[in-house]
Order: C-alpha cells, then structure tokens, then sequence
C-alpha cells in the first residue's frame, strides 16, 4: 500500500520569516497521518522551516541541488549540506531548472544518483511541452527523460525514489491535465519502472502528479490507480489552500 504524499514546491517565494509563519499555520490546520505533507522552501529558509516542522509530521525537502560533495561552485548547495540541515527530500529536474537554468537528463541523472546516494528521496519531476503532447509525442517524451534520469540508478527500495509528472503546459497555468490524461501517462511511467527495476519496487514507488492542482481538483486526481500525490506549486504558497488539498 503506498502512501500518498503531497508536497509544496514555494519555488522563489517566502523570506525565512515568512516560511515559518506558513509552516505554522499548515500545522494548526493539518492534524493527520494518512497523506505525508512535504514542504519545499527556498534554501535559507530550510533551517527555520526544518524547526518549526519538528514533530509536526511535516517533512521537508529542498528544490534543487548540485551532484558533488562540495567544491569550487559558486552558489551551489551540495547533498552534504542538505542531509546536515535534517532535510528528507530533494526537489530534482524541475521543468524551470531544465528550463531556466540548462539542466540537462544527464545533470539530472548526476543529482538523482547524488540524492540516494546520501539518503536524499528525489523528487525527480518529468514533463512534456504543449507541442509535444500536440504531436503526440508526449509518452514517447516523458518515457526517455524517466529513462535517462535513472540510468544506472537503483534504489534500495521503492519508498527512496518519488516521480512527478508535470506538464509543462499545465504549471502555474491553471490548466491542469485531465485526471484522465494524468492517471495514464502515470500508468505508463510505472510500466516503465517495472522495466527497470521489476515488479515489485516499481509497485513501491510513489508518483505524483503536478500542474495547477487544488482542492477542486485534487480528489479526482487522486483516484486514479497510478497517482499517489501531488507536487503543487501556486495552491502551496497558503496554509488554507494547501492543507485543503492536503486533506482532500
Ligand atoms: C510546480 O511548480 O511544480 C507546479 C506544479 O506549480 P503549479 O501548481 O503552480 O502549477
């Protein structure tokens, strides 16, 4: 039985005083066990959100990070300095970390590898254009950005390793794909992963869906076979929206 878990991705959003006051309203009006709640806040507020999280059941991931230890790479934050910080999650391959800032399957690759091997769980995010899906190419797409990622990558079990698929068309756009449309590119992904990793622990691996989603949409979503959760981006950015989709 696979958990579900819904995480915020604040993307550039809250200073770390900010980050703390939502985390601490998201408590106040989220007191359950059944979805894990995961949150995503900038860098410098890890260390505030990490406290005021503590014993609340919430978890914490960052939104990025960089493959190496440490080294000469300025501005860059290294899974050592995440996992020292207590965090539990990694934010991977973000269509605007592809986008904006020329993140490639293989830097990809590079940080989902880094990720495990330091204990991280990734949150590895996969996605299509709107000319792709137009071309009908959308599956073809997202089926090799999940294979590159995870060439050479094999968790030591299922509950490691989280995948989101984000349309890029359907993010910050108040589009969202059809429950329909999600829940089948979803099934086709886990198809893949049982390629990889066979049966067992691709049945173990959560997937998320991510685009536009709410509470107005979040039940449906969620009833598909395939859709263990959300990544939410906008509706994560307030404790009421986001502990409404949290409690969906
Ligand atoms: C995201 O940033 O991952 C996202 C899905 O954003 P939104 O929910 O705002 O579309």
């Amino acid at each position: 039985m696979r958990k579900p878990i819904i995480a915020g991705n604040w993307k550039m959003f809250k200073t770390p005083d900010q980050a703390v006051s939502l985390v601490n309203e998201l408590k106040e009006l989220v007191h359950q066990d059944q979805v894990e709640a995961v949150v995503c806040p900038p860098f410098v507020d890890l260390p505030g959100v990490l406290q005021a999280a503590e014993k609340t059941g919430i978890k914490v991931g960052a939104q990025n990070m960089h493959w190496e230890n440490e080294g000469a790479f300025t501005g860059e934050i290294s899974p050592l300095m995440l996992t020292a910080l207590g965090c539990e999650y990694v934010i991977i391959g973000h269509s605007e970390r592809r986008q904006y800032f020329a993140e490639t399957d293989e830097t990809v690759n590079l940080k989902v590898k880094a990720a495990l091997h330091h204990g991280l769980k990734p949150i590895l995010c996969v996605g299509e254009t709107l000319e792709q899906r137009e071309a009908g190419i959308a599956e073809t797409w997202v089926e090799g950005q999940v294979r590159k990622a995870l060439a050479d990558v094999l968790p030591q079990d299922g509950e490691q390793l989280i995948l989101a698929y984000e349309p890029i068309w359907a993010i910050g756009t108040g589009k969202t794909a059809t429950a329909d449309d999600a829940g089948k590119m979803l099934t086709h992904i886990r198809g893949v992963l049982k390629e990889l990793f066979g049966m067992e622990m691709a049945e173990q691996i959560r997937l998320q869906y991510g685009g536009s989603v709410k509470a107005e949409n979040i039940k449906e979503l969620m009833e598909k076979p395939d859709i263990d959760g959300a990544l939410v981006g906008g509706a994560s950015l307030k404790a009421e929206t986001f502990s409404r989709i949290l409690l969906f």
